[in-house]
């Protein structure tokens, strides 16, 4: 089958023929109809510190998509060939004490799809049946291929009540984007989100965000005065992985405030512990999405009007990837879809 691959340990990704994937008994074989690249998929392209330290090569890498079930391992149950689905892709182990309470989302061995295992930049992905999705015909194929981050913005926004809140987001990528329009349905009353790039900060704008500030030329405390906010805001999400974005959110926090970090800082960040202890803030790391509810609650906002596609900027064909991670790179779009 054709794949995108990390076949060496240095910069860039190739197109190749890959072996189908192999289909255990509890297992479902995916036929891939839609990819979307995330910046995951980028750190891998640069080959980063972070994927250097992460992702065996060759690896067929990518964990966005949406597809059509063509197999079924001999004992799965509940699922049709021909149904529509994509994946909870983190792979839990099912035996650890968090796995065993039905916490899945916490689990301590949790494995990666498309960057600590096979991934669905291929014809066709292997996914064991409890990570399969099945989708409703609500939801179109162009946004069903990005609920993976989708679900990173949902279970980040949802950690903390919303309703009229003023909310902070630092990070206009696509997730900063979506957490805003999320933010948004869920009735806050101003959200503010940051960036270093004006096509970020007008697509968050159209997305829902109620002010964007581009911090390479103004600060977050002018539109904190213009607004009247002057004790700061209650909820703070931290989604552009930049040290000097979290600082200067955590400066901008009301006393009591919440903090939900999902964006990937540097090693060995430091934090003003004096911001955290006497403003009494509450601070929540963020990985991935809680399996499944923060699923079934995309559906729910999806099918109640939270509108998602504007987040898609950019489609080619599968075999125009290399165009795909251009645009990318050039951080001037939303997510980037790729049709097989
Ligand atoms: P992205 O890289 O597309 O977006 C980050 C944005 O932050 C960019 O638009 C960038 O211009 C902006 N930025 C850079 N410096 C800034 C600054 N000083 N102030 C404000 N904004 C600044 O990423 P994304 O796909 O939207 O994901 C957001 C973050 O979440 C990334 O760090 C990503 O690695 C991380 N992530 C985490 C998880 C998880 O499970 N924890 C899952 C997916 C993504
Ligand atoms: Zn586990």
């Amino acid at each position: 089958m054709k794949a995108i691959i990390k076949k060496f340990a240095e910069p860039g990704l190739v197109m190749e023929d890959w072996p189908m994937p192999s289909v255990g008994d509890r297992d479902v074989l995916i036929k891939v109809n839609k990819v979307s690249i995330c910046g995951t998929d980028l750190n891998i392209y640069k080959w980063d510190p972070w994927a250097r330290k992460n992702v065996p090569v060759p690896l067929v890498i990518g964990h966005e998509f949406v597809g059509t079930i063509v197999e079924l391992g001999k004992a799965v149950k509940g699922l049709k060939i021909g149904e529509r689905v994509t994946a909870e892709g983190h792979l839990v182990c099912g035996k650890c004490q968090n796995c065993l309470e039905e916490k899945r989302h916490l689990c301590v061995k949790t494995v990666g799809l498309g960057y600590h295992s096979q991934g669905c930049f291929a014809e066709y992905v292997v996914l064991p049946e409890e990570n399969v999705f099945l989708l409703p015909a609500s939801i179109p194929d162009e946004v069903a291929a990005i609920m993976d981050p989708l679900g990173n913005a949902m279970h980040t926004a949802l950690s903390h009540n919303l309703t009229g809140e003023d909310v902070l987001i630092t990070g206009a990528g696509p997730i900063g984007s979506m957490a805003a329009a999320i933010a948004r349905k869920a009735g806050a009353r101003y959200i503010v989100i940051t960036d270093v790039k004006k096509e970020r900060l007008d697509l968050a704008l159209r997305m829902g965000a109620t002010h964007a500030v581009d911090v390479s030329k103004t600060s977050i405390q002018k539109t904190v005065q213009e607004l009247g906010l002057s004790s700061g805001f209650t909820v703070g999400m931290e989604m552009s992985g930049n040290a000097h974005a979290f600082s200067s959110l955590l400066e901008s926090m009301r006393h009591g405030g919440h903090v939900a970090l999902l964006g990937i800082l540097p090693p060995n960040v430091g934090i003003d512990w004096d911001l955290v202890i006497f403003r009494m803030l509450t601070l929540k790391g963020i990985y991935g999405r809680e399996i499944f509810s923060t699923w079934f609650k995309m559906i729910a906002l999806l099918e109640s009007g939270l509108e998602i596609a504007p987040i898609i900027t950019h489609r080619f064909s599968f075999d125009e990837f290399e165009k795909g991670f251009e645009v990318m790179l050039s951080g001037n779009c939303g997510k980037v879809i790729l049709s097989l």
